[in-house]
């Protein structure tokens, strides 16, 4: 699990143009840091599906801890973009004033008014509003069930603060009706998802349909532009739809009357 990092400007000197420099390069390395945890929550997310495949089932204390292991690489990643946002904006005011006077302090208000900000911020907030959280839920409800999930608010009890804006068309999630290409009908083996809209397609099916123009996606009532550009692979489907299909031969094959030899 990696530690959020913990970063302030070590000078207590005014900082000048020159200094700009340095700022950029704190700011370039949370790149890594930012990789480092999108890494770690692929390998969780896997991690955790593989196991409600075994469980078979997402109702144990195993995945509970996982699941608090999950929120917290969210919280990693939502401070490490509050650290770099501030660092940005002083480097703005670094361009545009020969000196900032006080840094550290600068920096130091600005990340902890934000962070605070954050921990304030409701469960649904939190997690309910982030597309990764909502991805490893699904993976884990895709390794049990075969129906769509239900929103990802139904896992997240409303809280304080909630109640005010509970906005259906900020929720995410409950999207994937089934695992079938809109276009081709065809099971979404080796799928590409659309940057642009919430749907995934057969790769060669949409690849050919797209061409090298654009096209409107072909999913119903959707009208989003697609590209070549705007389809992005989704190991993260393909393996769902792996245990999908594995369910579905498991129950092919002891379900009486259906072999046939
Ligand atoms: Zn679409």
């Amino acid at each position: 699990m990696p530690e959020a990092t913990k970063l302030k400007p070590q000078a207590a000197a005014p900082l000048d143009r020159d200094s700009a420099a340095a700022v950029g390069q704190m700011i370039a390395g949370y790149g890594p840091h930012e990789d480092t945890i999108r890494q770690a929550m692929a390998s969780l997310e896997e991690a955790t599906s593989d196991l409600c495949e075994v469980e078979e089932t997402i109702d144990n204390e195993a995945f509970v801890q996982l699941d608090a292991d999950y929120r917290e690489l969210v919280d990693a990643q939502a401070e490490a973009k509050t650290r770099k946002t501030s660092l940005e904006a002083l480097l703005r005011r670094l361009e545009g004033e020969p000196t900032v006077l006080d840094p550290a302090t600068e920096y130091s208000n600005l990340t902890c008014e934000q962070l605070e900000a954050y921990s304030a911020l409701t469960t649904r907030k939190k997690y309910g509003q982030s597309q990764e959280y909502v991805s490893f839920r699904e993976s884990a409800w895709a390794a049990v069930e075969d129906s769509a999930m239900p929103p990802i608010n139904e896992f997240l009890p409303a809280e304080q603060g909630d109640e005010d804006d509970d906005d259906d068309d900020i929720q995410v999630g409950g999207t994937r009706q089934d695992y079938k290409c809109p276009y081709s009908a065809k099971l979404l083996i080796d799928p590409v998802s659309s940057t642009g809209c919430p749907h995934s397609y057969d790769r060669e099916s949409i690849l050919s349909y797209v061409g090298k123009g654009e096209k409107v996606c072909p999913a119903s009532a959707c009208n989003v532009k697609l590209s070549h550009r705007s389809l992005k692979p989704d190991p993260r489907l393909a393996k769902r739809v792996a245990a999908y299909r594995r369910r579905e031969e498991s129950r092919i094959l002891s379900a009486p009357g259906t072999m046939i030899e």
